[in-house]
């Protein structure tokens, strides 16, 4: 049950990637993978992050936990500013903010068995003190999860590659943490067994009362899963909004034309397909105005010189483009993007 409380509050936060070239390695350049984005996440909420392969949602969600140092921008979680903190200040607030990443076999030390990998974190952290309390914490860890007690004397090879996932959300849950980054953690997986993982997500959190960022490029299991998302299009978020919102109405052309390629589960019910052309431009150069402009077929030419602000348009739904200013949106223009469908439409796709 999500509140109205931010846990996370993340303000102008960017993350640029020096570039080095020539015979002394002098910056080049920077690889601006996350570039001024903002946003709350509420206490016991989920906020799915989704976007093309390459667009930060990544480096964003590291970010957040300080796993990567941000360029700039500010962190606060539960209130306290997190940007400053040096690693020793950081250590008592990383018990609260753990990231389940999206390939458990890399993840997981191959040559512990899981008792001694669902241990660690309680000794890194001093927590557990006595064997007794601790062999009790892993073991109900265990079977949160699912998983046999047999499970505890073998090594991570042994395990299919769902029950890795497991144990790499038991190891993240260890230390009862509030905010969870969960990084594209199904995308490994076997389609057989992504339902399963995601309800396990969907249960623990339910039961602890868990803060989820969910990443993922699935926009199913995105809406499945999310109270609220957030877009991401090279380094910026472009729209956010609650989950049925976006999924009902997109704003940002972009959304639009991602939404539109996700088949519906409803009979009879059939989205236009919108197609963006080209590929997203390098975050070595972004474009200048809206990025999204060399591949927006709604482009105009303030766009190609002022990046839009965030726009509020009601309800907790923003978006970062010019038709999304209330200008705009009062003249009615065949412009004015309109659903999944509108002047973006394609024929469309067979099938
Ligand atoms: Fe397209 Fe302009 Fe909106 Fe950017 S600001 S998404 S280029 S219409």
């Amino acid at each position: 049950m999500s509140t109205t409380t931010p846990q996370l509050q993340v303000s102008d936060v960017k993350v640029h990637f020096p570039v080095r070239g020539g015979a002394f390695g002098r910056v080049r350049g920077a690889v601006k993978a996350v570039d001024g984005v903002s946003f709350d996440v509420l206490r016991g909420e989920t906020l799915g992050l989704v976007g093309e392969s390459g667009c930060g949602k990544s480096t964003l969600g590291r970010a957040v936990l300080r796993l990567v140092e941000p360029t700039a921008g500010t962190l606060r979680f539960d209130g306290q500013d997190l940007t400053g903190l040096s690693p020793r200040q950081l250590r008592p607030l990383r018990q609260r903010m753990q990231f389940v990443f999206q390939d458990p076999y890399a993840s997981l030390n191959p040559r512990l068995t899981v008792r001694e990998i669902l241990e660690e974190p309680f000794a890194i952290h001093g927590l557990a003190r006595g064997p007794g309390e601790r062999a009790r914490e892993v073991e109900a860890l265990l079977d949160a999860m699912g998983l046999p007690r047999e499970a505890l004397e073998r090594r991570p090879h042994e395990f299919s590659g769902g029950q890795r996932q497991r144990i790499g959300i038991a190891r993240a849950l260890a230390l009862r943490p509030d905010l969870v980054v969960a990084d594209e953690p199904i995308s490994a997986l076997d389609v057989s067994v992504q339902a399963q993982i995601v309800n396990l997500l969907v249960d623990l959190q339910r039961e602890r009362g868990l803060t989820y960022i969910f990443i993922a490029h699935d926009l199913n299991i995105v809406e499945y899963v999310s109270t609220r998302v957030a877009v991401m299009y090279l380094g910026r978020i472009v729209e956010l909004a609650p989950s049925a919102a976006l999924y009902r109405q997109p704003r940002h052309p972009y959304t639009q034309a991602l939404l539109s390629a996700v088949p519906v589960a409803e009979p009879g019910h059939r989205r236009t397909r919108l197609l963006v052309p080209g590929e997203p431009p390098s975050p070595l150069a972004p474009p200048p105005g809206c990025t999204f402009h060399p591949r927006c077929p709604h482009a105009m030419e303030r766009c190609r010189r002022e990046a839009p602000p965030s726009y509020p348009l009601g309800g907790g739904h923003f978006a970062a483009c010019f038709l999304a200013e209330p200008d705009a949106r009062e003249a009615p223009s065949d412009a004015a993007p309109g659903g999944r469908t509108g002047v973006l439409a394609q024929p469309p796709s067979p099938g």
